[in-house]
């Protein structure tokens, strides 16, 4: 079981300008989704134009993803920006399916004990509790780096590969060239991230 929170409206009005595309995944049984108070939040958003607000479910599914989203797709390409409302891999999966668009996380994803589910997905989340994904590209560096660093790449990779795995491309070379596709490489000039370790539901931490 997982369970997502909204990140501030401050935060979220943050990574979105222009034309806006909402996403809210309605969420599969193994994750608790704030839906009424996603929607009254993203009611009070300022700054941004929203063209399309879409509610699904399993968005971390890509062929559920695009089957249902296919209705929006002119809007979903005309849009400045995505923003996602779900766990981190219905974010990643969003991101992954518009490499060319900026896909802003409205969540944080929190682990809760028991049952984590069984949908087959691409992507992956270790609920870290404070989402990475706007500062990545949508790739997160948790569980596509080795070392799950946030600030940046270790400097071992070997021809763009990790150097704990040599069968897995460094993570941060990945974000590296998402950002620079994007547009956005003045992301990584922001100050040093601290991860917080204290997720909630964890006493050992
Ligand atoms: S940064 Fe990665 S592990 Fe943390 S919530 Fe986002 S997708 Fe999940
Ligand atoms: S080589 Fe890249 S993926 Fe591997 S640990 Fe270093 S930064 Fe992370």
């Amino acid at each position: 079981m997982l369970i997502t929170q909204l990140k501030s409206k401050d935060a979220i009005e943050a990574l979105a300008k222009g034309k806006t595309v909402i996403i809210n995944c309605k969420g599969c049984q193994e994750v608790y989704f704030p839906e009424e108070e996603a929607l009254a939040l993203q009611k009070e958003l300022t700054g941004i134009d929203v063209t399309a607000l879409i509610e699904s479910d399993y968005i971390c599914n890509p062929d559920n993803l695009k089957a249902r989203f296919e209705k929006y797709m002119d809007r979903i390409e005309e849009a400045d920006s995505v923003l996602v409302f779900s766990c981190g891999v219905g974010v990643q999966t969003v991101a992954g399916l518009f490499e060319e668009k900026t896909v802003g996380a409205g969540c944080d994803t929190y682990p809760l004990p028991g049952f984590q589910g069984v949908t087959p997905m691409e992507y992956d989340c270790a609920q870290c509790g404070e989402c990475y994904l706007n500062y990545t590209g949508g790739i997160c560096p948790i569980t596509a780096c080795s070392k799950s660093l946030v600030n940046g790449q270790c400097g071992g990779s070997k021809n763009g590969m990790c150097e704990v795995n040599k069968d897995m491309e460094c993570g941060w070379e990945r974000i590296y060239r998402r950002l620079e596709m994007l547009g956005r490489l003045d992301i990584l000039r922001y100050p040093t991230k601290v991860r917080n370790y204290a997720v909630p539901g964890d006493e050992t931490k």
